[in-house]
């Protein structure tokens, strides 16, 4: 299989080079040992060191201060290849989910169109289950899961977890895992903090879940007709900011948990280094 190269970037000159580094390591044993698990993917992660250097076949994760109010993640480039923004907020941690959840769902659908077909979902009585007809799910594997509550750890950095293809099964089978973790129990769960998008059969227009404020019941949302260059550029564009807006921070306790855990082993690496003089 031809392999993918994705290169994260610094291009606000705010976060430090060893930083930088821990995370793109991160996410290269992420898309190397958890992702091909349940989605064909081949592909390594790495740390461009200069933001003025995109090697030729990278697709940069650019570290940005801010994204205008109708831009999301996912851009393409004037020749449709895939690259993403993840916003870096100073002493802020989430970045590293978020280049995680955009890399993770570049790397399932570089173009922002796949479509997989399911049973439909409806919200009674606040609540989401499956309704009676089929929906044409996009696929995004990070968004039914995105919160922070739900991320796990790779060498002490926070990873967004993903859904697995069996998501979009009709049914819970014994032994199925429906996201990475585990943490989505059932085929079409969305876990609060987090959205879903499809295109519905009988109006031919997009609509969404979303459930971005996890203290309010999830919502309903009619997008209409998709326009732009691809069905994930248009949804990031009506979603991205909105999903931010509630979002839970990351609890003081376990970021402190993180930053003890990544201390000690920068401590061991360098006693480490004492045996190789
Ligand atoms: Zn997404």
């Amino acid at each position: 299989m031809l392999a993918t190269k994705v290169g994260l970037v610094d291009t606000t000159g705010t976060v430090d080079t060893q930083t930088m580094a821990a995370v793109a390591a991160a996410l290269n044993v992420q898309v190397t040992r958890d992702l091909p698990k349940y989605w064909p993917v081949s592909a390594s992660v790495s740390y461009l060191a200069d933001p003025k250097k995109i090697p030729q076949g990278v697709w940069p994760v650019q570290l940005v201060r801010t994204l205008p109010p109708d831009e999301g993640g996912f851009h393409m480039t004037r020749h449709n290849q895939p690259y993403a923004k993840v916003i870096v907020t100073p002493g802020s941690e989430e970045w590293a989910v978020d280049a995680s959840h955009e890399t993770i769902e570049m790397l399932i659908d570089p173009n922002g169109n796949r479509l997989q077909t399911s049973n439909s979902i409806e919200i009674a009585n606040g609540k989401i289950q499956d309704g009676t007809g089929r929906f044409e799910y996009l696929v995004e594997a990070c968004d039914p899961c995105e919160a922070d509550p739900y991320t796990y750890t790779i060498d002490g950095i926070a990873v967004s977890d993903f859904i697995t293809p069996h998501f979009y099964d009709p049914n819970v089978t014994p032994d199925a895992r429906y996201s990475f973790t585990g943490a989505v129990k059932h085929p079409r769960q969305i876990l609060p903090g987090g959205y879903i998008s499809w295109v519905d059969p009988v109006t031919n227009e997009m609509q969404q879940i979303l459930w971005v404020d996890p203290n309010q019941p999830p919502v309903l949302r009619n997008l209409g007709s998709a326009t732009g260059g691809s069905l994930r550029l248009f949804i990031e564009s009506q979603t991205y900011h909105k999903s931010r807006e509630k979002r839970e921070a990351l609890k003081p306790q376990a970021k402190a948990e993180r930053a003890v855990y990544r201390e000690a082993l920068a401590a061991a690496a360098m006693a480490r280094a004492n045996h190789y003089k």
